[in-house]
């Protein structure tokens, strides 16, 4: 799938997520709830984690959008392990986990910095980034695995899962398909959170 799509996916699927668990705090489209900077600020780094997780596994092509940004990095992963290997698999996910932790542990040095106590306190007791970060890395797993290539969940082993399993019921990436998937998705999220099934 394309940065774009993922993005759009992750940060959709981030409101289904939070509809359930409340990571990020309470509603917003609650009128009961007290919007607070604290609250924000929360909800911020929420929405900010599933979207860089959603776009984590694709850092190992240079040309995706956070290949882009981190250019060489990127370039050494791509060229050492190449595209849709192991950041694409449960061992890939191990590793994002680990580097979820490291940004967590950056993120509420920062707030705390800032004088941001009380979100700081927030992500530190609930692992907000934690579980956004890995939440975005399994959700663009699951869209990659609905395109023609599929993905090695098992890496090093070579074999590539998708679903459907036969790969000619799954899209190409980029093809109009991903962009209907995508687009019907967040069609489907914003309608129920506008009859209050979800929340944000
Ligand atoms: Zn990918």
């Amino acid at each position: 799938m394309e940065g774009r799509s993922h993005l759009l996916v992750g940060l959709t699927a981030g409101v289904v997520l939070d509809s359930f668990v409340h990571l990020s705090g309470p509603p917003l489209t609650d009128p009961s709830t007290k919007v607070t900077l604290a609250l924000l600020t929360s909800k911020a780094v929420y929405y900010f984690s599933v979207g860089f997780g959603a776009l984590l596994p694709d850092i190992d092509n240079a040309r995706s959008t956070l290949g882009q940004k981190f250019g060489f990095i990127s370039e050494q992963i791509q060229h050492i392990a190449g595209h849709r290997t192991i950041l694409h698999s449960f061992l890939g996910l191990i590793l994002g986990s680990v580097l979820a932790l490291g940004l967590e542990r950056l993120i509420i040095f920062l707030l705390d910095m800032r004088n941001m106590q009380l979100p700081a306190s927030l992500v530190e007791g609930s692992h907000l980034v934690f579980f956004a970060v890995l939440f975005g890395c399994v959700m663009h797993i699951a869209a990659d695995a609905l395109t023609q290539g599929g993905v090695p969940l098992l890496w090093p082993k070579k074999t590539r899962y998708g679903f459907p399993p036969d790969a000619d019921w799954r899209f190409r990436t980029g093809s109009w398909p991903e962009h209907v998937i995508v687009w019907a998705f967040m069609i489907l999220v914003t309608v129920a959170v506008w009859q209050q099934y979800l929340v944000i």
